[in-house]
């Protein structure tokens, strides 16, 4: 736990408790902090509180001596609707901060790589961890990925935490010293949350607002918001700025060209390797995120063979083009974390012959952008809230069965899958959806792809 001592006798209130807000109202109140926990759901209440957390009064909202709300970033403060708490604290002046801010003011020694991005942060940020402790640095790895940031150990001067931040938590960090910021890329995203594309990409840029010596700031420059900042940021004189590119070479920066990935960081192009034959980053998307991570290795110091090793030894992410189990030359790949159209993309541009599960809480502009991928996918089998609205768009160009739930989807894909014996033939569960309808989270519904696919085809072998 990583404590944190500036709140010592300070009022805090703790909203939202889930498993970061429990993490700060643990830390804080190890720290000596008076710790006053709210959350909407009384369930939630009800578990604080049996942990000896005193109740905040969310009906009387009554602020005065707090030094600070810890918000959770799951909860909307500003968007679609102001709410109450978070409106009253802003009236007085009070700051909501996320947990990882009370990690940014509690280790201020440490070096900070902070990743965000619509899509790939995750991937790059567990590649970057990955890469630094290969170089066998001290690193902490977390924010809005895995151990909640309070939880993480604390590092110290010798230490590197490599921070996965997204939007939502951009908005909740007052603290963001960092000295390396990554910005990925920007599409439409969670717009409702930032009252348009304006305020998202308002949250983006945020991780390079406050940067340390030598505020190297890394950005792809394949989408035009980015190129946009990319071009602000060069101009303002006060960053490093390193470009990424998996669509051409830049000068000064790192991208890949033909699936080679290039470091143009130092006096001449150096070629790393061919990612094409690292089987635990497929796809052209992946390739954004291997040149992010090489460029934050090279501007730590970390050396072009512990690059190498590193990416060729990176274990892969679960739920990201997973590949679950291979029946009968029939891969079965869950990809759950794909919840917009855009991640669904990347993987349907990975496989020829796609029996394509998708499905769930849809997000604004549906599949519709798909359809240049349509003629990879064999049968389109349709679940959730999204099913009738995605069959509406697939009508007259893909064939496509409406399905229950995911159990039934998995078993007729993969039935259809194995009779057609065709070359490369893929069950992919992506499903260009949030989960939220039939699913506690991506996660679970990723393990309910895994485990159903794992029970069906081991019983199908004991049973033949
Ligand atoms: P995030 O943490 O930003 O959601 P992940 O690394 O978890 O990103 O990847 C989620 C999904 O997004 C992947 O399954 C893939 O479909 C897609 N994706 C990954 N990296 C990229 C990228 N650089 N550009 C576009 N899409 C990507």
């Amino acid at each position: 736990m990583v404590p944190t001592p500036r709140y010592a006798g300070e009022r805090v209130v703790v909203m939202g408790l889930g498993k970061s807000g429990l993490s700060a109202a643990a830390s804080l109140r190890a720290s000596g902090a008076d710790v006053l926990v709210w959350d909407d759901k009384p369930a939630s209440m009800a578990e604080s509180t049996a942990k000896g957390f005193a109740a905040f009064d969310g009906k009387n909202m009554n602020l005065s001596g707090v030094r600070t709300v810890v918000w959770s970033p799951g909860v909307p403060h500003s968007f679609p609707k102001a709410h109450a708490l978070a409106a009253k604290a802003r009236a007085e002046n009070i700051p909501l901060a996320c947990d990882v801010d009370l990690l940014l003011e509690a280790q201020t020694d440490a070096t900070v790589i902070a990743i965000t991005g619509t899509n790939g942060k995750s991937t790059t940020t567990s590649l970057t961890a990955h890469l630094f402790q290969h170089a066998g640095r001290k690193t902490a790895v977390g924010g809005n990925l895995g151990i909640p940031a309070l939880d993480l150990e604390p590092l110290g001067r010798d230490g590197t935490y490599v921070l996965e931040l997204s939007s939502y938590q951009l908005e909740l960090v007052p603290h963001l010293a960092c000295e390396t910021a990554v910005l990925l890329n920007i599409t439409p995203d969670h717009l409702d949350r930032h009252g348009g594309m304006d305020g998202y990409i308002a949250a983006k840029r945020r991780i390079f607002a406050k940067q340390k010596p030598p505020r190297t700031a890394i950005i792809g420059v394949d989408d035009a918001h980015c190129a946009a900042l990319y071009e602000t940021l060069r101009s303002d004189g006060l960053h490093t700025v390193i470009p990424i590119s998996v669509k051409q070479p830049v000068n000064g920066g790192v991208y890949v060209t033909d699936g080679v990935l290039i470091d143009a960081t130092g006096a001449q192009p150096v070629e790393v390797l061919d990612l094409r034959t690292v089987a635990r980053l497929p796809g052209a998307h992946n390739w954004q995120n291997a040149a992010a991570a090489t460029a934050i290795a090279r501007a730590h110091g970390i050396t072009h063979d512990v690059i190498v090793s590193g990416i060729k030894t990176f274990p892969g992410l679960k739920h990201r083009q997973e590949l679950v189990s291979t029946q009968d030359n029939v891969a079965f790949v869950n990809d759950s974390k794909a919840t917009n159209a855009d991640a669904t993309e990347k993987a349907l541009l990975c496989y020829e012959n796609i029996y394509w599960i998708a499905g769930g809480q849809a997000k604004e502009g549906g599949i519709v952008s798909l359809a240049p991928l349509f003629p990879r996918i064999r049968h389109a089998f349709l679940i959730g809230e999204a099913a009738e609205a995605f069959a509406e768009v697939l009508k007259g160009k893909v064939s496509f069965t409406l399905h229950a739930d995911m159990q039934s989807a998995i078993k007729d894909a993969g039935e259809m899958a194995l009779k057609a014996k065709q070359p490369g033939a893929t069950v992919l569960m992506s499903p260009a959806c949030a989960s939220f309808d039939m699913f506690k989270s991506f996660e679970h519904r990723g393990d309910v792809f895994r485990e159903t696919v794992l029970d069906l085809w081991a019983a199908k072998r004991a049973s033949t």
